[in-house]
């Protein structure tokens, strides 16, 4: 046999990765801290409420019918709970979840190796699954239509093809961009769902969640503050938190209410609006070097010395969905809205000083 992998051939996803925002020497108390807190049931999981609706529906009909889930696809910016509830899915069908990343996927052995290892009615979680490469995604095909495998063996002229059948299995996939998946594999999906940003209320659960499991006092006001420079985000939300927690215990005694949230939060150089300073670099940059847009992704990584991914991926879904950035064909452009809350007149006022 030409490509074959054992069962341990394939990486546990880095959540932190996609996250390069956070230091690497953080990633992996960063990590062990999101598994601490993560929310494991429906009860727990806060917010997406429409969603969580539609998908009780699915897993009791799948429990009904005593079958595999159909494959499922969640898309939707870093840190809003995919990879969260592919767990909460799995615990509620009972079943297994093995984690992977379409990165750790590069050869056709990793993903042929993941497959082989799955038990009937698993949870297979590919993360970022736009960056699949071809053969990865060809192989996948008739895995997830008909739950098999080809595979090819000996060369040229002796070529034979095996069919090897695998177990009933449920692919779960998560992207940050849904428009860069291939057609044939986004119809292989019977199941796609947008996750929204959270609403402050939302997030202000969630804070007072993360604060009980952390033992840490805070006023339902302290909570609405950090909820309120979390950009609809868990992710954030949990990781302003702690830095939080950390103020109130050095500076103060240890309980946060409003004013020491806004205080630690000042002091992260966090603002009103949630944004930290990538994000104020990245708007300042296109007011101040590009005269308010447009101007090219790439161009701008390469102005800020960022990687674009992490730009397109972690700043800016926030940033155009507070209206503080607009994508046009021809680039990215400052809105007045980021004009005024970067204390610049906007460019038409700017235009007629001279
Ligand atoms: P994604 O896979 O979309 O990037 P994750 O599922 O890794 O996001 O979630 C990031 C963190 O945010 C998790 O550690 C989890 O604790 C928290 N979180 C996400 N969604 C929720 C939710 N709905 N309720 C409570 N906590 C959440």
């Amino acid at each position: 046999m030409s490509i074959i992998a054992d069962d341990n051939d394939y990486k546990k996803v880095d959540i932190n990765a996609k996250n390069p925002v956070i230091k690497p020497e953080a990633a992996e108390y960063d990590r062990n801290f999101e598994n601490s807190i993560r929310p494991k049931s429906f009860d727990t999981y806060i917010g997406q409420s429409a969603l969580k609706e539609a998908l009780k529906i699915t897993i009791e009909a799948a429990k009904k019918r005593e079958k595999p889930l159909d494959h499922l696809l969640f898309y939707g910016p870093p840190g809003l709970g995919k990879t969260t509830l592919a767990g909460v899915i799995a615990e509620q069908m009972g079943v297994e979840i093995k984690i992977t990343s379409a990165p750790a996927l590069e050869r056709p052995r990793d993903i042929i190796g993941i497959l082989m290892s799955l038990k009937g009615g698993e949870i297979l979680f590919i993360d970022e699954i736009h960056r699949l490469n071809k053969v990865a995604e060809e192989i996948l095909y008739p895995a997830m239509e008909d739950f098999y495998l080809d595979m090819t063996t000996g060369k040229s002229q002796t070529v034979k093809t095996l069919r090897i059948p695998l177990p009933k299995f449920t692919l779960i996939g998560a992207t940050t961009k849904a428009g860069e998946l291939s057609g044939p594999l986004r119809d292989r999906f019977g199941i796609i769902h947008r996750l929204e940003f959270y609403t402050e209320e939302e997030l202000s659960q969630v804070i007072k969640r993360t604060a009980g499991i952390l033992e840490v006092e805070i006023t339902d006001d302290g909570a609405r503050a950090i909820a309120r420079r979390s950009r609809g985000t868990p992710r954030i939300a949990n990781r302003l938190i702690k830095r939080v927690s950390d103020y109130a215990l050095v500076k103060f005694d240890g309980t946060i209410n409003e004013k020491i949230a806004n205080l630690a939060l000042d002091v992260l150089s966090i603002d009103e609006y949630g944004l930290d300073s990538t994000d104020r670099g990245l708007l300042t940059a296109i007011i101040e070097k590009y005269d308010g847009g447009p101007v090219g992704i790439e161009t701008l990584a390469a102005a800020l010395g960022e990687d674009s991914r992490t730009l397109e991926d972690v700043c800016e879904p926030f940033l155009l969905q507070a209206g503080l950035l607009q994508r046009t064909p021809r680039g990215r452009k400052a809105t007045p809205a980021a004009y005024r809350h970067l204390g610049y007149r906007n460019s038409t006022e700017q235009q007629n000083l001279f």
